[in-house]
C-alpha cells in the first residue's frame, strides 16, 4: 500500500520505519524540516518508567501554587485563558480519581511498549549507539515528598518497573556533583536517554530514506475524503495514497477536526538551555522533584529544562522562565557553566488533558489513522506508537488495547 506519514517529528518518523518493515511505500510529508518541532530539542529521556498522568487530584490542589507565581513550573499566559478554558475543563474531568486510575492503565501499557520498541529499531537501524541506559534519578529535597514517592515507586512496582528508593549516600555515589540538599532519590535503573534528540531523529529519518521512504516538503491543509484519501497542500499540490497517518504533533488539531475528530489538542510549551560539550558533570538523566526541570547528559553537552507553559502555538518564547529554571539548577548543581554560553531552545509538547496520546482510526475515514498528542512522553512513545501504527494499517489487532487512546473519548 502506499502510506502517507504526515510530520516527520519523531513520532512520524518512527511510523515511517514500522510502515516500511511492512513492505510498504512511504511518503513523509513535512512543511519545515525533519525534526522542526520539539523532536529536536527535547530532554530526550526514554522515560518508560513514567505511568502518571499530568492531570490527578495531587496536581489540582497544587495548581493555585503553581500560578501565583509567573514565571514557575506551570504558568498560562492571560491572553490565552480564554482559549484554553475547554482544556482546562476537560483537564480537572481528567483529575477526578476513577478518571485518573484509567489514564494510568492506558499510560502504563504504552509504556510498557516504549523501551523494547526503542531498542529493537536502534538495532535494526545500526543506531544502537545512541542509547544510552545508565538509569535515571528522580531527588528530592522534601521529605513529604520523598514518602509520596514511596507509594509512587510501589504503583510502578505494580506495573513491573524497576525502581530503588536510595538515600543521601548512596544518590552522591551516584550524582557527586549534586549539592547535599537532597534527601533521598528514587532510582530507575533500567531509564535510558538518547544521544541528542535531534540528531537521533535526523539520524532515524536518513535511514529512512535509505530504506525507500520518499520525503516530499509541503504544508498539508486538508485530507480530501474518497476513495483513497488525498493529502491536499498548497498551489494544487495533492498526493492521493491509500492510507495517511496524521503525526503532526500539537498541529494535528484542524486536520483531526477536519475528519470528525474535535479533540482538544493543545500545547505546553516547554523550555532548556544546552551547553555543548559540556559533558561529565552528570552520568544520566535527573528529575528534581517539585522544583519543575530535568537535567540530560546529552552526548551534545548537557541540557537543562522543563516548564509547563501554557500560551498557544504563536506567542514568542520568554526566556525568562529559562533562566528562572537554570537559577534553581545551579543552587542545586555543582560546576553549572554560565547561564550565557547556553544555548535557548523553547518546544511545543503536542497535549491532550488525560496526558494520552490519540492513537486510532479518524471517524469520517478509517483510512486515515491519528497518532499524535504524545505531549511529555513522545521521544519515549515514539516506536510503541508506530508499531501499534502498522498493526491499524495492516488491519491487525494492535499489541494493546486501543480504546484509551481513542479519538473518540473526548
Ligand atoms: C522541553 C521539552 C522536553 C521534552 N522532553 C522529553 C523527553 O525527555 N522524553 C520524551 O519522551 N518526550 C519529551 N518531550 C516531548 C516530545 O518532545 C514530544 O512529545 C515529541 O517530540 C512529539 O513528537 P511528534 O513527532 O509527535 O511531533 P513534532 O516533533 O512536533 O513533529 C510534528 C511535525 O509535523 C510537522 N507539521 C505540522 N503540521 C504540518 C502540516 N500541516 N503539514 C506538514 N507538516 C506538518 C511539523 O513541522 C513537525 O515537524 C519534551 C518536550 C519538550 C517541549
Amino acid at each position: 500500500m502506499k502510506v502517507a506519514v504526515l510530520g516527520a517529528g519523531i513520532v512520524g518518523v518512527a511510523i515511517a520505519h514500522a510502515l516500511l518493515d511492512e513492505g510498504h511505500e512511504v511518503l513523509i510529508v513535512e512543511r519545515q524540516e525533519p525534526a522542526f518541532g520539539p523532536s529536536r530539542g527535547n530532554a530526550g529521556w526514554i522515560a518508560h518508567t513514567d505511568i502518571l498522568p499530568i492531570a490527578s487530584p495531587k496536581m489540582l490542589r497544587q495548581v493555585p501554587k503553581f500560578l501565583a507565581d509567573p514565571l514557575g513550573p506551570l504558568s498560562i499566559r492571560p491572553a490565552y485563558l480564554p482559549k484554553l478554558l475547554p482544556w482546562l475543563l476537560r483537564f480537572v474531568l481528567a483529575s477526578r480519581p476513577q478518571a485518573y486510575e484509567r489514564s494510568i492503565i492506558g499510560i502504563a501499557a504504552l509504556q510498557k511498549l516504549a523501551l523494547p520498541a526503542w531498542l529493537a529499531r536502534a538495532k535494526r537501524t545500526n543506531l544502537t549507539r545512541h542509547i544510552h541506559q545508565r538509569g535515571g534519578l528522580y531527588v528530592f529535597d522534601d521529605a513529604g515528598a520523598l514518602a509520596a514517592a514511596r507509594k509512587v515507586a510501589e504503583r510502578q512496582a505494580a506495573f513491573g518497573i524497576k525502581v530503588e528508593m536510595i538515600g543521601p549516600a548512596e544518590l552522591r555515589q551516584l550524582e557527586p556533583a549534586l549539592k547535599p540538599a537532597f534527601v533521598g532519590a528514587a532510582f530507575h535503573p533500567d531509564a535510558a536517554h538518547v544521544s541528542d534528540p535531534h540528531q537521533l531523529t535526523l539520524a532515524l529519518f536518513e535511514a529512512a530514506l535509505e530504506r525507500g521512504a520518499v520525503f516530499e516538503k509541503a504544508e498539508v491543509s486538508n485530507i480530501a475524503l474518497g476513495e483513497r484519501p488525498a493529502l491536499i497542500g498548497p498551489d494544487g499540490w495533492q498526493r492521493v495514497v491509500d492510507r495517511a497517518v496524521i503525526a503532526a504533533g500539537a498541529w494535528s488539531g484542524p486536520l483531526a477536526a477536519a475528519l470528525g475528530d474535535a479533540v482538544p489538542l493543545d500545547t505546553e510549551r516547554g523550555y532548556n538551555v544546552s551547553f555543548p560539550d559540556v559533558t561529565g558533570i552528570l552520568s544520566r538523566p535527573v528529575g528534581f522533584e517539585g522544583h519543575g526541570f530535568v537535567t540530560t547528559p546529552l552526548d551534545s553537552g548537557l541540557r537543562i529544562g522543563g516548564a509547563v507553559e501554557f500560551g498557544g502555538l504563536e506567542a514568542p518564547p520568554n526566556h525568562a522562565r529559562t533562566r528562572r529554571l537554570y537559577d534553581k539548577a545551579s543552587r542545586l548543581i555543582d560546576g553549572l557553566p554560565a547561564f550565557d554560553s547556553g544555548r535557548l531552545w523553547m518546544g511545543f509538547r503536542p497535549s491532550l488533558p488525560d496526558s494520552l496520546p490519540v492513537i486510532g482510526p479518524a471517524r469520517r475515514n478509517p483510512r486515515v489513522i491519528h497518532a499524535f498528542g504524545h505531549g511529555h512522553y513522545g521521544m519515549t512513545q515514539s516506536h510503541a506508537t508506530a508499531d501499534l501504527v502498522a498493526a491499524l494499517v495492516a488491519g491487525r489487532q494492535p499489541a494493546i488495547d486501543l480504546s484509551p487512546f481513542s479519538p473518540a473519548r473526548f
